[in-house]
C-alpha cells in the first residue's frame, strides 16, 4: 500500500485537519469537521464540470462543517448555489448529515444507494423502536444497568429520522449524473446495507467511502433492521472491489491511497481472525451470550472503557461475527441472532 495523500497523512498524525487539496481533472478533497469524533473529519469530495457540481459525502452538519464545506467550493471556483448534485456513499451522519441543508441551499439532488433503507425510518413509533432495541440488548446479555448505553435512545432514532431522503436512488452498473465523468456506482453492503462505492475508469480513481480506509477497519454492525448477514456481505464487497489495484483510492476518513488489491488482502484476513478470536471465546465459555463473547476479545482500549456508542458498537460488531460464524455453520447457540438463511 502506497500513501499518495502524504499531506492528509501528516495532517493525521499532526492531528490537525488536511487542507483543501486539487486533485486533478475538476476534483477536490474538502475535509469537513466531524466534532467529538476520534475520526475528526469526513473527507467530502467535489466534482466541477463546466457549470455543474457534485459533492460527494458533504458530511456532519454543525456551523464549523458547513464553513469547511464552502471554503472548499470557494477553492474549486463555485459556491453553494452552483452545487446540482449531492451523493452520500451510505446514510450515517458524518457523510448524509450535511445533505438537507446543502439541498436546500443550493437546489441539488441528492442520491443514496439503492439499498440504503434507513431502517430507522420503517418504524412508526421511536419509544416503541427503543424499547425493542433495549429487549434485544437484554437477550445479548447486557446487564440492566447497561442496557440504557448500548440501546438506541428516541433521541438517538429522532435524530436519524431527520436524515435527508434522496431524490435519487443509485446502483451496480448505474451511472452518477454529472457530465466530463464516468463515476460508475458499485454497490459495497457491509459498513452498512446500501454502501456505494464509485470508480472512475478513465481518471483512475476509486471513491471507496467507509468500504475501505487505509488505517482503521471500518465497524460492521449487526444492527436493528439492517443486514441480516453483514459480516458476509462486508466480505462479498471487499471481493468486489479488489481488481482496481493500480487506481487511487480516495477514502472518506484519513488518507488517499494506492493499492486497493493490498488493503482489501489486509481488511479481509483481520476480520478472519477477529472471527477466529471469537471462536476460541465460543468454545472457552459454557453459555456465551453477545455480552460476555464481547468482554473478552481485545479492544485497543480495553472492553471496561467503552461507553455509551462505543459499547453499542463494540457488541454489534460482536454480534456480526457470531451471526457469520453461525451462517457458516458453527452450532453455538447464541441468543438474540436474527433468522438468516445458510449459505448452499
Ligand atoms: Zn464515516
Amino acid at each position: 500500500m502506497e500513501v499518495t495523500g502524504i499531506v492528509q497523512r501528516q495532517a493525521w498524525l499532526n492531528k490537525v485537519i488536511p487542507p483543501v487539496e486539487f486533485l486533478g481533472n475538476g476534483l477536490w478533497s474538502v475535509p469537513v469537521v466531524f466534532p467529538r469524533n476520534p475520526m475528526r473529519y469526513t473527507l467530502a469530495y467535489v466534482i466541477v464540470d463546466g457549470g455543474d457540481c457534485l459533492v460527494i459525502d458533504p458530511g456532519f452538519d454543525s456551523p464549523q462543517g458547513r464553513l469547511d464545506l464552502k471554503v472548499g467550493l470557494r477553492a474549486a471556483g463555485v459556491g453553494i448555489r452552483d452545487v446540482s448534485g449531492i451523493l452520500a456513499t451510505h446514510f450515517h451522519t458524518d457523510h448524509l448529515g450535511m445533505a438537507g441543508w446543502l439541498r436546500r441551499a443550493s437546489g441539488a439532488w441528492l442520491a443514496l444507494g439503492k439499498e440504503e433503507k434507513r431502517y430507522i425510518s420503517a418504524f412508526e413509533d421511536p419509544a416503541e423502536e427503543s424499547e425493542a432495541d433495549r429487549n434485544r440488548m437484554r437477550t445479548w446479555g447486557v446487564p440492566e444497568d447497561r442496557v440504557g448505553e448500548a440501546a438506541m435512545s428516541v433521541e438517538d432514532l429522532l435524530h436519524m429520522r431527520r436524515l435527508a431522503d434522496p431524490d435519487l436512488r443509485v446502483g451496480n452498473g448505474d451511472r452518477v449524473p454529472i457530465p466530463g465523468f464516468e463515476l460508475a456506482v458499485i454497490e459495497t453492503p457491509g459498513h452498512t446495507p446500501g454502501h456505494i462505492c464509485l470508480r472512475e475508469e478513465s481518471r483512475e480513481i476509486f471513491i471507496s467511502g467507509d468500504h475501505v480506509l487505509p488505517r482503521i477497519s471500518p465497524n460492521v454492525s449487526l444492527e436493528i433492521r439492517g443486514d441480516a448477514d453483514p459480516l458476509r456481505s462486508c466480505l462479498e464487497s471487499l471481493d468486489r472491489i479488489e481488481a482496481d489495484t493500480h487506481f487511487e483510492v480516495l477514502p472518506a476518513h484519513e488518507y488517499r491511497f494506492r493499492g486497493l488489491q493490498d488493503r482489501v488482502r489486509q481488511l479481509k484476513s483481520l476480520a478472519l481472525q477477529r472471527s477466529e478470536e471469537v471462536v476460541r471465546e465460543l468454545s472457552a465459555q459454557r453459555n456465551p451470550t453477545v455480552w460476555t463473547v464481547a468482554a473478552k476479545l481485545s479492544w485497543s482500549r480495553g472492553f471496561e472503557s467503552l461507553g455509551n456508542l462505543q459499547l453499542r458498537l463494540a457488541l454489534s460488531e460482536t454480534a456480526a461475527h457470531l451471526q457469520y460464524l453461525r451462517t457458516s455453520g458453527h452450532t453455538h447457540f447464541i441468543e438474540g441472532l436474527p433468522a438468516a438463511p445458510l449459505p448452499a
